[in-house]
């Protein structure tokens, strides 16, 4: 039997994808490779309003309400942000996954646990999945929402992203948590990227961070390790003993310019495609819009017997253009030393500046900050020619 379509992988994006083509009736099998779906986490669970929505699923998955942040510089710099007409929750990845994954069955997928697809060829216009068993699954197009280490983006011959920035994280339970996030930056405490403290409800606490490989000595376990031992050097109030965790999480974070992400007969969305904002490691709300865009452009081959061509026009008109400036955002910012970090602090937190950023700051499409604030701060123009260097030079 040949399939109208093959989704590798039952992450958030690859359920939605499979649900919406699903919903349409055609007919989908959704392969995931673990016995559970949303197991094991990679995430921390940091969203907006905008992931449910686009999810199309119930608030059930939501921990906590967030109601602001305090991002600190290396120096321990202050800056306090808060915007409650924003909301932004923590929610459990494990059960928003699954719960995607019951809308892609009960809209029709066929959902096939414990199945891994090895590799993907195609032939005489089909594509023929290999799974680990041994069998093998036809479908008319695949989708490959496969995560940061995609075997389709490898069927596709497409390399691997510019960057996997290697994140851990801990779910530790505390007592007197707070319902704001902490941030801290540096590069003695993660270097390329930043730490991080999220309020997960019933007083559990994600204390993680992200580092770029190649700019560490040590591997991002340590810098975890270190915190935790010293929880103050995140800003957090007690003591090593007083945060018991309870589960590690690591995984790789892909960063790139966006590529195109489709082939006559295949496409990537979501972590395979690098739909990853580098400016946070965000990738849940980029992946589902992606999703939607994938969906619509299948649909549309499969009842004009086409390529997916306009699937790579969708997605780069929507979130190409965000997605490219967070690259050269995260670029320079990996660039940047502490003495520069302390610079941007003492400029960021002046309060003309603060009140802009919790006016118009969207953590889903953070760059559109960055003109608003050059304009009010002309000291940050300096910051231009790096961030044009990255943007023109992946
Ligand atoms: C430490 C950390 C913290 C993060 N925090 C946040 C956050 O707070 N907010 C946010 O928005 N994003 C966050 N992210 C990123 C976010 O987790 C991803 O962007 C998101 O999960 C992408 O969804 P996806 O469906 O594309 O991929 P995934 O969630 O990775 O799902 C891919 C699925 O494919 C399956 N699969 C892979 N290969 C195969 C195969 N060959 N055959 C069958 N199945 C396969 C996997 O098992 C998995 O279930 C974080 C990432 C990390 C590592």
């Amino acid at each position: 039997m040949v399939h109208d379509l093959i989704v590798v992988g039952a992450g958030p994006v690859g359920s939605l994808l499979a649900s919406i083509v699903a919903e349409a009736g055609y007919d989908v099998l959704l392969c995931e490779e673990h016995k559970i779906v949303g197991e094991p986490t990679q995430c921390a669970g940091l969203v907006t309003e905008r992931a449910l929505e686009l999810a199309g699923i119930g608030r059930e998955s939501i921990l906590q309400e967030i109601s602001g942040a305090t991002l600190l510089g290396p120096k321990m710099e202050k800056i306090h942000l808060s915007s409650p007409r924003k909301k932004i929750y923590s929610i459990d990845r494990v059960l928003f996954d699954q719960t995607l994954a019951v809308r892609a069955e009960r809209g029709g997928a066929e959902l096939r646990l414990d199945t891994r697809i090895k590799s993907i060829e195609v032939r005489k216009k089909r594509c023929a999945a290999h799974l680990a068993d041994g069998n093998i699954e036809e479908a008319r197009y695949v989708a490959g929402c496969d995560g940061p280490a995609s075997i389709t983006r490898r069927a596709m011959g497409i390399g691997p992203p510019m960057s996997m920035l290697s994140g851990v994280e801990v779910e530790a339970r505390t007592e007197g948590c707070s319902k704001e996030i902490l941030l801290r930056c540096g590069r003695g405490i993660a270097p390329g990227f930043f730490t991080w403290a999220i309020p997960a409800g019933d007083g559990m606490v994600r204390i993680g961070l992200a580092v770029e490989p190649s700019m560490s000595k040590q591997p991002a376990k340590r810098y975890l390790e270190r915190i935790l031992n010293d929880p103050a050097l995140l800003g957090l109030p007690g003591s090593a003993d007083s945060f018991h965790v309870e589960r590690w999480i690591g995984g790789g974070i892909p960063l790139g310019p966006p590529l195109n992400a489709s082939a006559s007969h295949m496409l990537l969305a979501g972590d395979a495609a690098c739909h990853v904002k580098a400016t946070s490691g965000g990738g849940v709300v980029m992946g589902l819009r992606c999703a939607g865009h994938g969906a619509r452009a299948i649909m549309d081959a499969l009842d004009h017997g086409k390529g997916l061509e306009s699937y790579d026009h969708m997605w780069k008109k929507d979130v190409g253009g965000e997605l490219r400036r967070d690259w050269a955002l995260h670029k320079y910012y990996a660039s940047m030393d502490d003495e520069k970090f302390s610079w941007a602090f003492n400029i960021l937190s002046r309060p003309d500046i603060v009140k802009r950023i919790n006016g118009l700051g969207d953590i889903d499409y953070p760059s559109r900050l960055v003109l608003p604030l050059l304009l009010r701060r002309p000291g940050l123009l300096r910051m231009v020619p790096g961030l044009l260097r990255g943007y023109v030079w992946p």
